[in-house]
């Protein structure tokens, strides 16, 4: 088991060096803003963009109402609630619908993101980022993991706050390779049937 996540880390890494060098191919991943999401600024867009680029993902961002990428390419709709009830998934900065039928979308509960912000001293796009960065690699992954470090962690400590006002929190090895086996399906088009089970 080890020596074969070994090898897809490897792989993982030949496609990271191979889209290097590619700049200009299309989307791994389109992101679709719902209108009026108002508090999602560029910062956050930017960081969150940067942090996939470090495991050879391809964002893009768009507004409106997600479309199918004629490319292949995985389509995620992004909604923001304000100020959900407070006793809907109470702690949870955005919930993920990784296996949606139609849409596959994340809400994030912006209210609490900020609150997170200002309690922890971390900018608010930071921690904004590295929301949408962990409910899209929820999607991405199409199972329901966390990991010991990282983004994909599945409560990030004060200390990883710390870090995240400096730098990001990088992916931890086995979500690269559960990454990119994804959007290796969705190239090889045999991603369709199991990525809308329930
Ligand atoms: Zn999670």
């Amino acid at each position: 088991m080890k020596a074969k996540l070994a090898a897809g880390f490897l792989m993982a890494m030949q496609l990271v060096a191979g889209m290097r060098m590619n700049p200009a191919a299309a989307p791994d991943v389109t992101v679709y803003v719902a209108a009026g999401a108002a508090p999602f600024g560029l910062q956050a867009k930017a960081l969150a963009g940067s942090m996939f680029a470090a495991a050879g993902v391809r964002v893009a961002w768009r507004n409106g109402i997600p479309k199918p990428d004629a490319m292949g390419g995985l389509v995620v709709g992004v909604r923001f609630d304000e100020a959900p009830a407070r006793d809907y998934r109470p702690g949870a900065l955005a919930v993920a619908y990784p296996f949606a039928q139609g849409s596959r979308g994340i809400t994030v509960f912006y209210d609490r993101v900020l609150a997170t912000a200002r309690a922890s001293g971390v900018e608010e796009y930071r921690v904004t980022a590295h929301v949408l960065v962990h409910e899209i690699t929820h999607v991405l992954e199409r199972i329901d993991r966390h990991s010991e470090t990282g983004v994909m962690k599945a409560h990030w400590s004060r200390e990883d706050y710390a870090d995240m006002a400096r730098t990001p929190l990088p992916f931890a090895e086995e979500d690269i390779v559960w990454i990119h086996r994804t959007l290796e399906g969705l190239r090889n088009g045999s991603a369709a049937t199991t990525l809308d089970r329930p």
